[in-house]
């Protein structure tokens, strides 16, 4: 049974106080600008929009995003700080793939082609649903007693299981919204619709470097 709110909205409970919870905790949002050949996939809407998806709890300790323009080269699509409490993330050309990101994962998955560069809402949809995703991952703590922050938060292969957790919880019901990065793509509704089943791979580490 779905409780209602004691305001009387008809939004349940729980989504109530999540909102209420995510308006106390302020987060704030910086911009670099852009090389001239690369842009932001994402902005502070997209995020927003992702965490209000999401309990409090699992993001509390974030307070910064960055969206920044330190990819090198394609080689790093995000990143976390010491502390924990940002994430970064980096602009990408306005052509690009990928692919590579993905080990034994097809990029249907997110709206793209193997071997194609990628449609811009396949791009957004992976930097958000998985790449920010599995930054947040990085903030959650493992092993609370640890003294330092590797042993304390959860490290690559954790926060891509913390990842490919959400984002399959997130894509098993359909949410309304116009953006349509916030759904599966549309061929992957279609295949699901003919009897497949809404379960991704298990979790794989990627190709990132060190630092995501
Ligand atoms: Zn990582």
């Amino acid at each position: 049974m779905i409780e209602t709110s004691r305001r009387g909205t008809g939004v349940p409970r729980r989504a109530w106080f999540a909102n209420e919870t995510a308006m106390a905790i302020k987060i704030t949002y910086s911009y670099t600008r852009p090389g001239e050949l690369r842009k932001h996939y994402l902005n502070e809407n997209d995020v927003q929009t992702l965490l209000g998806r999401l309990p409090p709890q699992v993001w509390s300790r974030l307070r910064t995003v960055h969206f920044n323009d330190r990819s090198i080269g394609v080689r790093r699509l995000g990143y976390v700080n010491q502390g924990r409490r940002e994430i970064a993330i980096c602009a990408l050309p306005p052509n690009v793939s990928l692919t590579r990101y993905l080990v034994r994962r097809s990029p249907l998955q997110f709206g793209a082609v193997r071997g194609s560069q990628w449609p811009e809402g396949a791009v957004r949809r992976f930097m958000l649903y998985d790449v920010f995703l599995h930054e947040l991952g990085h903030l959650q703590i493992v092993e609370p007693k640890a003294s330092s922050v590797r042993r304390k938060f959860a490290g690559h292969t954790k926060a891509q299981q913390f990842a490919d957790r959400w984002r399959a919880r997130l894509w098993s019901q359909p949410y309304e919204h116009r953006d349509p990065i916030h759904n599966p793509p549309p061929e992957m509704l279609a295949r699901l619709s003919h009897g497949g089943k809404r379960k991704e791979g298990t979790a794989e580490y990627r190709t990132r470097n060190s630092e995501c």
